[in-house]
């Protein structure tokens, strides 16, 4: 079926398309899109700036009024969204319903926000004199997503935007456009005004540096890639525009030997293999102290075997590999594995399916080193690697020893080595006995080091910050 770009509320298209398949089922298109190009995009921007005014102007509790209707339409069609999610992203069908659910939790909790939103009233140096700060809205911001969490990620970026009282430029990833489009037209349904939230389609080299180097765009909030951060860092610069960018992860799990081995063994499945490993937040090195290093180790692989890799909607427990690429990366690294000597204990290949799709087997090595290729880049794929150690110091020192620091946990029972990971790790979300993935949305979301800029946090109350500014009052009242 054939879509379109969404800007001031019309439906455009050109002669260039690209189409989406399910990566299930690579016989099955499942979106054909046309791709923006650098009018398009300034068509975009141009009708997200003349929305400006009446929209900052539209008090917050209404705008916030909007965002619940927007919420209560994604819970009356969870099932269709989820099952589009399936098709295009490839997650489980309870992987999406799960993202599902969380996307209108996350637009209820910013809905709320519209009667909460706050500055502060501070004593003054004088007499018949007050201070307070107005929060005001930034203006048009771009918002560019990556394809992982095609529905949640827009939603922790939208729903502050626009209670805030931005108007919005949004950029989907090409791999996931459809479930961008989804979410987009439901805010109209549920009563945005046209021009406020504009929807383009289309290559980041094109659209997105379209859009990160407009100077009538003054906020950029992207996640993705390092490298595509970094560059998006580079070209903000000159106009000194504000960004917001979350970046990749490598994320440790530490197992100590005090710890609960089947909570920890839950935990590496979930945080390692959910998503099929395509989470920023995916476990991908378990650090494991050697007391009960053979024990974890079994139990871990045992429970890794019975995964059921395949057709997310047919009932698959783990989905395939988003794309042809993602699916050659994850090979290339299981390779570079064996090659440096770390031992591949499971998986390792393709999985072969009754419909042709990029299936990947669960993959777990052991004996990795912390210096090995495997245990220091994102591969964003179901590979594991199990890192031995010795002590808790030697586990957080490895945890730390890379360029990443997004999400870390440890299983313990001992509250003394749960403090001094809380106080030595390097990372912005830091779990006890819990896996690395899974977030709730009322505390704040990002990372240390190269997975984010650590300027302003998602999600929580403070994520209003990137998309307002704030006026320092002095008010005089003389008698
Ligand atoms: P990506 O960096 O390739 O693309 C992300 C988005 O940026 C896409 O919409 C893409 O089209 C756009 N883009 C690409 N080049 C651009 C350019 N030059 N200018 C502007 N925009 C451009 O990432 P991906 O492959 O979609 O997603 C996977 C990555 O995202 C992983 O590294 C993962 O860790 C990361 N991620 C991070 C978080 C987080 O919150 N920290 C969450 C999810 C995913």
């Amino acid at each position: 079926m054939k879509f379109y770009n969404l800007i001031a509320g019309e439906k455009i298209s050109n002669s260039d398309w690209f189409e989406r398949r399910n990566p299930a089922n690579t016989d099955e298109v499942v979106a054909e899109f046309p791709k923006a190009d650098i009018k398009t995009t300034n068509q975009a921007i141009e009708a997200a700036s003349d929305a400006f005014s009446n929209w900052a102007a539209t008090p917050a509790p209404t705008r916030g009024d909007i965002l619940f209707r927007a919420a209560e339409l994604i819970e009356q069609r969870a099932d269709a969204l989820a099952e589009t999610m399936t098709r295009e992203e490839g997650k489980t069908l309870a992987e999406s319903r799960g993202e599902v659910i969380r996307s209108r939790d996350i637009i209820r909790y910013f809905a709320a926000e519209g009667r909460r939103m706050s500055g502060e009233t501070l004593p003054s140096d004088r007499k018949d004199s007050m201070l307070f700060t107005r929060r005001e809205p930034l203006g048009v911001v771009g918002i560019i997503t990556p394809w992982n969490f095609p529905m949640a990620i827009p939603a922790w970026k939208l729903a502050p935007a626009l209670v805030a009282g931005c108007t919005v430029v949004f950029k989907p990833a090409s791999l996931v456009p459809l479930m961008g489009l989804r979410l987009v037209e439901i805010f109209h349904e549920a009563g945005l005004p046209k021009g406020v939230l504009n929807f383009v389609v289309g290559s980041g080299a094109t659209v997105g540096d379209a859009i990160v180097t407009n100077p009538k765009v003054k906020g950029i909030s992207f996640t993705g890639s390092h490298a595509v951060g970094h560059e998006i860092h580079q070209k903000a610069a000159p106009e000194m525009t504000r960004t917001q960018l979350e970046m990749g992860g490598k994320n440790p799990l530490i197992v100590l030997n005090d710890g609960d081995i089947n909570l920890a063994v839950n935990m590496a499945i979930s945080a390692g293999f959910g998503l099929t490993g395509q989470a920023c937040t995916a476990a991908s090195r378990v650090i494991v102290q050697r007391g009960v290093l053979d024990e974890f180790t079994e139990k871990f692989a045992a429970k890794a075997r019975a995964i059921a890799v395949g057709n997310g909607v047919k009932g698959a427990t783990m989905g395939p590999a988003v794309d042809a690429s993602q699916f050659k990366t994850d090979l290339d690294y299981i390779e570079i594995g064996k090659q440096e000597g770390a031992q591949l204990i499971l998986g390792g290949t393709q999985v072969k399916s009754d419909t042709p799709g990029h299936f990947i087997a669960p993959t777990i090595f052991s004996q990795v080193r912390a210096d090995m290729r495997i245990a220091q880049e994102e591969i964003f794929g179901p590979v594991v690697s199990i890192i031995p150690v010795d002590t808790l110091e030697e586990a957080v020192n490895i945890a730390n020893g890379i360029e990443y620091g997004l999400s870390a946990s440890v299983i313990t029972n001992n509250l003394r080595s749960a403090f001094y990971f809380i106080e030595n790790i390097q990372a912005g979300v830091v779990k006890i006995n819990q896996g690395t993935t899974g977030l709730q949305v009322q505390i704040p979301f990002g990372g240390f080091k190269k997975s984010s800029t650590n300027t302003f946090r998602e999600q929580g109350k403070l994520a209003i910050d990137f998309y307002s500014r704030l006026k320092s009052v002095y008010l005089d009242y003389p008698s």
